[in-house]
């Protein structure tokens, strides 16, 4: 199985380009259809290093629905290495698409419960996994960021004013932010309710000189909080496949798009700015909601 990295599109969005507004957007989410895009650059580096120091595999944590655990699991095998997923909570009777793709890959997986959780560290004893690279939970982290800062390399920077992406951990957003230019704006848009921690998070994994980028995180379109959606959003997203052929998720994307679409209607940008949106993947995700709800 092959992995489309070099050849990713940038396409324009008609609709969105308006207002003296043009709009156009990266499409991570062709890397691979159950491999998230911005997951693949954020673990390259942690692969690197796991090989680097002979490491047996890599550990790390998420939900059923996780696109972290199911790109770590891919990358993994690809590469000759083991994959443990401590996943959060009971083991289902059914397993997830998603898990069950991360075990299609080898990836072995121990459910933990949500107290278990919030211990990380202890879980490691337990497990028993010396020699084992430990990646935190949607891979957060310094090689995370200079991973997902490798995004930059896709497209031209003087071509826009003006990046937005959605935030999960803050860590695709902080590498991004690494590669900007000081004229341009970043901005973020969290798929968590109220995570003003984000910030700092964010900032954890910056040098003041990478503070000085004109950035900011946007906490007003979560839809009710981290995977929650509406109907509204459902119909939006069904709306921009319609209109621009563009499939989106329930988790991360919808709600960027979603997010441009309202700040470009509001005027909320400079006429003449270049918007260029990261398309991070995440389709994966959508395998949560029932049939039928979305046409694509
Ligand atoms: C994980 C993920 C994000 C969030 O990235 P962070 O680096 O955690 O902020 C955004 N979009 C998609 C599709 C993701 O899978």
């Amino acid at each position: 199985m092959n992995l489309n990295i070099n050849d990713l599109p940038i396409q324009k969005l008609h609709s969105l380009s308006k207002n003296g507004i043009e709009t156009s957007i990266l499409r991570l989410d062709l890397v691979h259809p159950i491999i998230s895009g911005n997951k693949w650059f954020k673990l390259k580096y942690y692969i690197e290093e796991a090989i680097k120091y002979k490491k047996q595999g890599i550990a790390s944590f998420g939900g059923a629905y996780s696109n972290h655990i199911v790109a770590l699991a891919f990358a993994c095998n690809q590469k000759g290495l083991k994959s443990v997923g401590f996943i959060r909570g009971e083991k289902p009777k059914q397993l997830s698409p998603t898990l069950i793709a991360a075990v299609s890959f080898g990836m072995k997986l121990h459910f933990i419960s949500r107290e278990m959780y919030r211990n990380k560290n202890n879980l490691i004893n337990e497990y028993n996994i010396p020699n084992w690279l430990l990646v935190n939970e949607g891979g957060y982290g310094l090689l995370g960021a200079e991973g997902a800062a490798t995004i930059t390399e896709l497209f031209q920077q003087n071509n826009f004013s003006t990046i937005l992406c959605s935030v999960g951990t803050g860590t695709m957003i902080a590498g991004i932010i690494k590669r900007a230019d000081e004229h341009q704006q970043i901005i973020g848009i969290s798929a968590l309710k109220n995570n003003f921690s984000i910030q700092n998070e964010i900032n954890a994994l910056l040098t003041e000189t990478d503070k000085k980028i004109n950035y900011l995180i946007n906490h007003d379109y979560h839809f009710g909080g981290y995977a929650k959606y509406t109907d509204v959003l459902i119909n939006f997203m069904n709306n921009i496949w319609i209109t621009e052929n563009l499939p989106t998720d329930i988790v991360y994307t919808g709600k960027l798009l979603f997010a441009t679409t309202e700040l470009i209607n509001i005027n909320y940008f400079k006429p003449k700015s270049h918007l260029l949106i990261i398309h991070s993947g995440g389709l994966q995700g959508n395998s949560s909601l029932s049939n039928g709800q979305l046409l694509f």
